[in-house]
């Protein structure tokens, strides 16, 4: 699905961020982007989004070479982007509108877009994030949770194959942080979705990476990478594997 070849990458007059980076996702995977503040974890999406251009090597994503923004990509930043004088559902079917003003020109709109069917996902997916008694407030009228349920469900609405997230649930607490983060773990399950969550918290990288990427200060020349096959089980939190694994992440963490 992914794969990074040989990639560095540099904002203009700084330091390189990544420096001949090989990494690779396979499709379906779910990983975890693990880092302290300042690694480049945030960078990496906006790569992976398309946002920002390697200064050299090849990002490759569904078998093209990335080359910028890619329709079946969703990507939900930390503010979760909503507009304020929107309602929820506005606010939901915001990507669906912009679709149709396009069309299916391949750049904004997927060549394959169907604007009924995406109509009907609208429905689903209010539904689905138990967002139905809240559709016509405002955002200021909504909590954190919720607004980040806004923001996922018009991402879902319009049927990533890819699902970018940066600390996504880093300002909500602790409650509602966990049944999100089960959440969204079970609908890329259910919609067979590769999944790139970017956190700077160990536990989050715990329970939500199957797959675990590692990013240190710069440059980054190495994909660190560990597996979590236990990822996304509810119990799996409370098991002696589980706080293992979050002492190996926080000793590989500790600057040496
Ligand atoms: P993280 O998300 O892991 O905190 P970022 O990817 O945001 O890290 O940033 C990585 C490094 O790149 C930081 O040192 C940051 O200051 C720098 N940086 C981020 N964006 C820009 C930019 N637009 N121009 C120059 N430097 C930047
Ligand atoms: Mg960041």
């Amino acid at each position: 699905m992914i794969s990074f070849h040989q990639v560095t990458f540099a904002y203009p007059k700084s330091p390189p961020i990544f420096e001949a980076f090989d990494w690779n996702v396979l499709a379906g995977e779910r990983w975890a982007v693990l880092g302290p503040s300042g690694c480049g974890k945030s960078t990496l999406l906006y790569l992976l989004a398309g946002l920002q251009q390697a200064t050299s090597g090849q990002i490759l994503i569904a078998g093209r070479i990335q080359s910028g923004p890619r329709p079946q990509t969703g990507l939900i930043l930390q503010d979760y982007g909503l507009l304020p004088w929107a309602t929820a559902r506005k606010n939901i079917t915001l990507g669906l509108d912009i679709r149709r003003f396009y069309g299916p020109d391949g750049k904004h709109t997927p060549e394959d877009f169907d604007a009924i069917m995406h109509e009907e996902h609208v429905d689903t997916w209010i539904k689905r994030l138990s967002l139905t008694p809240h559709i016509n407030k405002y955002p200021a009228q909504l909590s954190g949770g919720q607004r980040q349920r806004v923001a996922i469900a018009r991402t879902m609405a319009l049927n990533p194959d890819l699902l970018l997230m940066d600390e996504p649930f880093s300002s909500l607490d602790a409650p509602t942080r966990v049944r999100l983060q089960d959440q969204t773990f079970e609908l890329s399950q259910e919609q067979a979705l590769t999944l790139i969550i970017v956190t700077h918290s160990i536990e989050e990288a715990a329970v939500m990476g199957e797959k675990i990427l590692l990013l240190k200060q710069p440059p980054n020349r190495r994909a660190l990478t560990f597996s979590n096959s236990q990822a996304g089980d509810r119990r799996f939190r409370e098991t002696p594997a589980y706080f293992d694994l979050c002492r190996r992440l926080r000793q590989e963490l500790e600057p040496t």
